[in-house]
């Protein structure tokens, strides 16, 4: 993709959702850094659907630390992983209310600090909750930049360091969510559905797959 494309690509984008958002459900930065601790190797839907059980008897530190372990994992046993989860979750908590008086922080470095947020959950609540130009780059995003040549790179790193520098200004804070959402319905990592992609016309990925029943040039 040359620079002169990037720009056009994301007006593309913007143009077809100009509100983009997460598709996790939440309402207040403590909801949705649990459901983006949920979130690993599960589906948003998953995740949705275990929350809105949690979220209206448990969505402060300290409601979720009453719940306790057991209690905990009754309302997320449906997503994988749910015990590292509670337990992660629970620490997260204890850790949120002995430090930072029970609400999310504001900064990466405390929130890298908290058990089970690394990087991309970081970004994602620095970018939702707060407004920041950050790149969480998940398996969709990886995908997308490199497919489409917007950022290519061996790790999510490269690709978050490639995309910050690459993606323009007026696009930085909803650029996460447009590539996420491409990834999720178009750009899908089995056989991505150029037939129906709105930026064909700027994505270096070849051979593009046909509309179904055609041949393939
Ligand atoms: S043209 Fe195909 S490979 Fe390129 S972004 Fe669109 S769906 Fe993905």
């Amino acid at each position: 993709m040359t620079d002169d494309q990037v720009e056009p690509f994301f007006a593309t984008l913007r143009a077809a959702n100009p509100l983009p958002t997460t598709e996790l459900e939440f309402t207040t930065p403590f909801e949705l850094l649990v459901a983006v601790l949920l979130s690993a190797q599960a589906t948003d839907a998953g995740v949705n659907k275990a929350t809105r059980k949690l979220f209206p008897r448990a969505n402060t530190p300290r409601a979720i630390l009453a719940l306790g372990q057991e209690g905990l994992e009754e309302y997320i046993k449906t997503i994988g992983l749910y015990r590292s989860k509670a337990k992660h979750l629970l620490e997260t908590c204890r850790m949120l209310v002995e430090r930072h008086g029970g609400r999310v922080p504001r900064t990466r470095e405390e929130l890298e600090s908290l058990p089970g947020v690394g990087r991309k959950t970081a970004n994602v609540v620095l970018n939702v909750c707060f407004g920041e130009e950050t790149m969480a780059v998940d398996t969709h995003i990886f995908r997308v930049a490199n497919r489409t040549g917007l950022a290519p790179g061996r790790n999510p790193l490269e690709v978050e360091n490639g995309l910050l520098r690459r993606v323009p200004k007026e696009y930085l804070v909803d650029a996460h969510h447009w590539l996420i959402l491409h990834g999720r319905y178009v750009c899908v990592a089995r056989t991505p559905r150029c037939w129906e992609c709105a930026v064909i016309r700027y994505c270096d990925w070849q051979p593009k797959t046909p509309p179904p029943g055609a041949s393939r040039a």
